[in-house]
């Protein structure tokens, strides 16, 4: 009888942590936006949807709001190598779904498959120097000789600074294409691109291993 009474106050608690914990998850994710990750698990990448319960990443065009990967802005970023295109190599943060754009013909991290990489913080506080990199996707693509890359609806920029909404609320990005089995999408306030692995690819089935 002792051990029956027991049970039933654990699974009473249990029945009201789940809700509380959900309840905390929409609390956080309303401050902040939905932590979304390239690291999340599978199943959370192929359902596409946060613990909060609301759906995230969205192909139909509606914004989801992305909170800041605190860990890969102070101590760097894993960029593991997505392909190459426009003369440059791409790569993609395991962690954050941050990319990197490189020239391939002039970057010390073209040849390279994996990398550690910080951020460089002195393009935060002067800007990007941006170059061209090409026209896609009704947009013009440019990238910095740091390797962050930014989708634009001008075309002729040579400097850009983040916008302080995206430094406070977070990004709010929405589907662009999918490619090399990543979904992009792109902030609609900055223009900075993020790629998360997508549902079905290979890569979704290397996080099922994971
Ligand atoms: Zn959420
Ligand atoms: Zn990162
Ligand atoms: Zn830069
Ligand atoms: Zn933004």
């Amino acid at each position: 009888m002792k051990s029956l009474t027991i049970y039933s106050r654990n699974s009473t608690a249990a029945s009201i942590s789940m809700p509380l914990k959900r309840l905390l998850m929409k609390l956080r994710c309303l401050a902040f936006g939905h932590k979304v990750s390239n690291a999340l698990p599978a199943q959370q990448i192929a359902t596409k949807g946060c613990p909060c319960g609301a759906p995230i990443l969205d192909e139909d065009g509606r914004a989801t709001r992305v909170s800041h990967t605190l860990s890969c802005f102070f101590f760097g970023h894993d960029y593991i190598k997505m392909g190459e295109r426009d003369g440059h190599s791409e790569y993609v943060c395991e962690v954050c779904g941050h990319p990197l754009l490189v020239d391939t013909n002039r970057s010390p991290y073209a040849n390279k498959h994996a990398f550690h990489k910080k951020v460089r913080f002195l393009c935060i506080v002067k800007g990007h120097q941006l170059h061209t990199v090409v026209d896609r996707n009704g947009l013009t693509e440019y990238a910095c000789h740091c390797g962050h890359s930014f989708l634009r609806p001008e075309n002729g920029r040579t400097n850009f600074r983040h916008p302080l909404t995206c430094v406070y609320k977070g990004h709010y990005i929405s589907f662009i294409m999918r490619r090399e089995g990543y979904d992009e999408f792109r902030c609609c306030n900055c223009g900075h691109p993020f790629y998360f692995i997508a549902p079905e690819s290979d890569r979704t089935l290397i996080a099922f291993n994971r």
